[in-house]
């Protein structure tokens, strides 16, 4: 059985300074691909390095929600510099987050969302919205992540052109009612060892709402890591704190398998069948690099939708074409 990881930051210097060997280890426990997803511009350049390592890697770019008041001037430039670097990668991690609102500075710093602290909502929304015209101008997968502001990311996700190649909800801890809303916009799914936590229990009847045609599975190591039943690969950052490793996939897999009642092989070959569709080929066709010029056209503008219009109008995980 082959297994995909959807989401994971390889990147981080939590996981220590082999990102290369990390790959190769989970290579040979069956994990023939992954999405390495940045999160700001300081990380970007070892997505990049990484993905020319490892051909099993698909780098994704993005600015993640807790990292928006840390961005440069040049975040924009630097973003589609990278974009524009290789034919396959996606857009990602990307999103907004409430929560990080309510923690204390303290805490804040230590998610590194810089010296200012997180960014309010609306300069979220801002800069993602930015990132989102990219993603549709481009043809890119989208990652996003949310935390506590699901309402604010389906009124973006509604009054904006839809997204060409669909997005993935990452590690999904959004309500059941809203499955099929993010489905009708185009809408993947991706769970997480967290999901496999006791106290999770209750979320278990919301993963199971999710189609399986939009299922996907993800580690996010360094973090969400399983309960350790479910570890087959301990590892712990330089402080000596336990860290998910992306070959834990495999285990996560057999604990999904239970969790929803799918027979383990038959949730290989549809997440295979999914990760294909939404991470796989189509993205090699995309080869035109976005000019610069782009960047002078107003969020959300007419040549954007039209853009977005002119691709897939299924646009989603199963609008096979
Ligand atoms: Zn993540």
């Amino acid at each position: 059985m082959r297994w995909f990881d959807a989401h994971n930051h390889l990147q981080d210097p939590r996981l220590g300074h082999d990102p290369v060997g990390m790959v190769s280890t989970a290579a040979a426990h069956g994990i023939a691909g992954m999405v390495v997803n940045g999160t700001s511009e300081a990380d970007w350049p070892q997505v990049r390095r990484l993905a020319e390592q490892c051909p099993s890697v698909i780098p994704a770019f993005g600015l993640h929600p807790w990292r928006v008041s840390a961005r440069s001037g040049a975040w924009r430039e630097v973003l589609v510099e990278c974009l524009n670097h290789t034919p396959r990668v996606g857009l990602g991690e990307v999103g907004l987050d409430r929560w990080i609102l309510d923690q204390p500075l303290e805490r804040c710093l230590a998610m590194g969302t810089g010296p200012q602290g997180p960014a309010p909502l609306e300069i979220q929304l801002e800069v993602l919205e930015v990132q989102l015209d990219l993603a549709s101008a481009r043809g890119l997968p989208v990652t996003l992540h949310c935390l506590k502001a699901w309402g604010a990311l389906l009124d973006c996700l509604r009054r904006r052109p839809r997204l060409p190649r669909g997005f993935l909800l990452h590690s999904y801890g959004g309500p059941a009612e809203l499955v099929n809303e993010w489905v009708g916009l185009g809408g993947c799914f991706s769970i997480s060892g967290h999901s496999l936590h006791p106290r999770k229990a209750t979320h278990a009847a919301v993963l199971r709402a999710i189609p399986r045609d939009r299922l996907l599975l993800e580690t996010d190591a360094p973090d969400q890591l399983p309960p350790p039943e479910w570890v087959s690969h301990p590892a712990t950052d330089v402080h000596g704190h336990p860290v998910n490793h992306p070959a834990n996939l495999v285990r996560i897999a057999e604990g999904v398998s239970g969790l929803l009642g799918i027979p383990i092989e038959e949730l290989s070959a549809q997440c295979e069948a999914n990760w294909m569709q939404f991470f796989g080929p189509r993205l090699q066709d995309v080869t035109e690099p976005l000019p610069m010029g782009f960047l002078t056209a107003p969020s959300g503008s007419a040549a954007i939708a039209a853009a977005a219009r002119a691709s897939d109008p299924t646009g989603s995980c199963s609008g096979h074409r």
